[in-house]
């Protein structure tokens, strides 16, 4: 299956490269070359047994002289033509004028044709003439597989080259499939090399959906066989023995726990009771208040003696998370630290001391937290902010890290709604909680899509709110100007608003600065009205007093990002607002837009966004580099996917199943990075 394509016949230099360009190097890229769309022939018919709306296969003859006509560059061909029970219909051709030639009268043609009616007359435009040795062969094999080609590359050459290949499977050799004769049978699969042959060359409709059951299968099977499989049955080494702390800054805080936060702290509680580790997806949408149940989270494993590790994707995030543990941990006597990739060599050698002599109990920080120098002597729970950002198996690692009294437990908190499809994917080793109620008094925040030519009208509105307490978030695509792309950075921006606003306060933020945390800490406290920054705010940053923002090419942007800046806002009792700004014309991409800002819940949007754009692109699947699904659908092949969850529970490894994974991950289709 991984033998290159030029060992087909019929494949020179020429045709190779062609393939190649479609995407087709081995004989396995060919073989799962699906076909876009099936043609199915129900015999030759009369004009009186058209179906509408399908292809039709018709015998008629010609019997006007064909009209030529010209308007401008555009060309029509029209004439009448009869079946042999006379009825009429009237035939068009545009842009063919050289048919004229060869559209005589007293022609018989068969043609393959989707009819409409003008006019009361049955109408036909460009319908495609069948040859006769076509309509022998369509006789033996009614359906035919319709492919995507690019030119140079025929259907027949195609087929000619599957042909081959699959004439060489052999379905008895013991590597042949790794699911078994009798899993087959009890769940209705068809072998591999079966489902192949159908789904190019089908006889029935029922061939083909049977085919394409089974070869979906095998793509949820290999693609979830690309994420780490639960071990939810490891012990629990890190046992709850106390939650007075815990307890203590829940009362200190200034409000009160939503139901879903206290249900969620509750099954946390439960889990770190238990019998194993824990390992939870705590799912929240932005501004839900996850923060506060991971430092409930945290508090109490730090109770019971161990330490905790809190792992931020940003250091504008980790640093936040520092500031609020300084204020609402240390007073409980909780020993926090901070520790970045930016952080001094010193600093980093006193902390990374610190920290393996159990001198601190809440260590909070980026990336950096899993570099091989630190260890961590007991470290009982890791907690990793926004995990969509980090690769699966970060989360692991850090885990494992250089504690040899056992495996951490681990808590992810995330705000990327992910359809249920997906979650039983990507989190299948994890529990999830659900935190759906936000707190209350907030007001769902205002949004709309406007062009730049609002723009002064949106900058008066900005600074009423400003006068009234806002803070003001403007987010730009780039930190330095790019005049290619037409982008305004961050910097220029600032100095030209400065410029007409002398009166404002204002600052820039992007992640190369030094500074990061001080400038925060002024938006945060109100020294600062505007903020102009990059996306280093997207995730978790949390400034209640902000509630105007503005999104400058916001075209620039996924939806999922703008979710999340937007986000930022909303997050305090003041009535918030969210200005996506795009001069995009692109029809698509207004309707998008458009689609963000009238819905709010990050559900929604989600959901949205995998149709639009597919499971390979949507939630950082890409991003974890994984390969692509070609037939499965999401939505509608969900019993496959739990069907695969089932069967892949008593699958025992074996040379066939070796033999498939092989070929799946040195096909050209997965970039398997994990
Ligand atoms: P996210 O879920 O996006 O991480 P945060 O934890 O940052 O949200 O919380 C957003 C804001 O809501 C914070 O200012 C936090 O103090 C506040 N908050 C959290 N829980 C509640 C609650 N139950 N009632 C009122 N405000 C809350
Ligand atoms: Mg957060």
């Amino acid at each position: 299956m991984l033998r290159p394509i030029s060992q087909l016949k019929g494949v020179g230099a020429k045709t190779e490269k062609i393939l190649h360009d479609m995407g087709i190097f081995t004989y396995y890229d060919m073989v799962t070359f699906y076909p876009k769309a099936y043609d199915c022939f129900k015999g030759l018919v009369g004009l009186s047994q058209l179906r509408m709306g399908e292809d039709n296969y018709l015998q008629v003859k010609i019997t006007t002289q064909p009209k030529l006509q010209y308007y401008g560059k555009m060309s029509s061909l029209s004439f009448y033509v009869q079946d042999q029970q006379g009825l009429r219909a009237r035939v068009t051709y545009f842009r063919q004028p050289y048919l004229v030639k060869t559209m005589l009268v007293g022609r018989v043609l068969v043609l393959k044709a989707r009819p409409y009616i003008k006019k009361g007359e049955v109408h036909f435009s460009n319908p495609v003439v069948v040859e006769a040795d076509e309509i022998n062969q369509l006789r033996t094999r009614p359906l035919v597989a319709r492919y995507v080609l690019k030119k140079g590359i025929s259907e027949k050459k195609i087929r000619y080259y599957l042909e081959q290949i699959l004439g060489q499977i052999d379905d008895l050799s013991p590597t042949a499939d790794y699911l078994s004769q009798e899993i087959r049978e009890e769940y209705g699969l068809l072998s591999w090399h079966q489902s192949l042959k159908l789904v190019h060359f089908p006889q029935k409709q029922e061939d083909m959906e049977r085919a394409r059951r089974r070869l979906v299968f095998d793509e949820f099977f290999f693609f979830q066989a690309g994420f780490p499989k639960g071990d939810h049955r490891v012990g629990n080494d890190f046992p709850l023995k106390k939650a007075h702390l815990a307890q203590d800054f829940i009362n200190a805080l200034p409000f009160d726990l939503t139901y879903d936060q206290r249900r969620t702290i509750n099954q946390i509680k439960q889990d770190l009771q238990g019998p194993y580790r824990m390992t939870r997806l705590v799912q929240g949408d932005v501004g839900s208040g996850k923060t506060a149940v991971a430092f409930v989270a945290g508090l109490m494993v730090v109770d019971s003696g161990y330490q905790v590790a809190l792992m931020a994707p940003t250091e504008v995030l980790a640093q936040q998370h520092y500031l609020e543990a300084q204020k609402k941990l240390a007073p409980l006597g909780i020993r926090c630290a901070l520790l970045l990739g930016s952080s001094s060599a010193k600093e980093k050698k006193d902390l990374y001391q610190a920290i393996g002599q159990g001198e601190i109990d809440f260590i909070i920080g980026t990336h950096s937290l899993i570099q091989e120098k630190v260890t961590y002597p007991k470290l009982g729970l890791v907690i990793t902010d926004e995990q969509h950002r980090f690769g699966v198996m970060q989360r692991e690692r850090l885990s494992q890290k250089g504690n040899h009294q056992g495996r951490a437990h681990i808590l992810v908190m995330s705000a990327t709604p992910i359809p249920r499809t997906l979650a039983l994917i990507l989190y299948q080793d994890m529990d999830i909680s659900v935190i759906k109620t936000m707190p209350a008094q907030r007001l769902p925040v205002q949004s709309f899509l406007r062009t730049s030519a609002a723009r002064p009208r949106i900058y008066r509105f900005m600074e009423e709110e400003i006068k009234k307490g806002a803070g003001a978030y403007i987010i730009c695509p780039a930190i330095e100007d790019n005049e290619e792309l037409d982008l305004t950075g961050v910097i220029t921006y600032t100095q030209d608003l400065q410029k007409a606003y002398p009166h404002l306060r204002m600052a820039y933020l992007h992640g190369g600065q030094d500074n990061k945390d001080q400038v925060m800490a002024d938006f945060a406290e109100g020294h600062l009205d505007i903020l102009v920054s990059t996306t280093v705010v997207e995730v978790g940053v949390n400034v209640p007093r902000a509630s105007v923002m503005v999104i400058e090419n916001a075209e620039r942007f996924g939806l999922a990002q703008l979710h999340q800046l937007r986000g930022r806002v909303g997050r305090g009792n003041r009535q918030s607002y969210c200005i996506f700004l795009s001069d995009a014309k692109s029809e698509t991409i207004r309707e998008k837009l458009d689609y963000v800002a009238s819905h709010t819940s990050g559900f929604d949007i989600a959901e949205y966004d995998l149709k639009m754009r597919g499971p390979g692109d949507a939630f950082g699947v890409k991003q974890h580099g994984l390969p692509m699904l070609q037939l499965a659908d999401f939505y509608q092949d969900l019993p496959i996917l739990d069907l695969v969850q089932k069967v892949s529970q008593d699958l025992r490894p074996s040379p066939a199943l070796d033999q498939r994974l092989e070929i799946y991950y040195r096909g050209k289709k997965q970039v398997f990075s994990i």
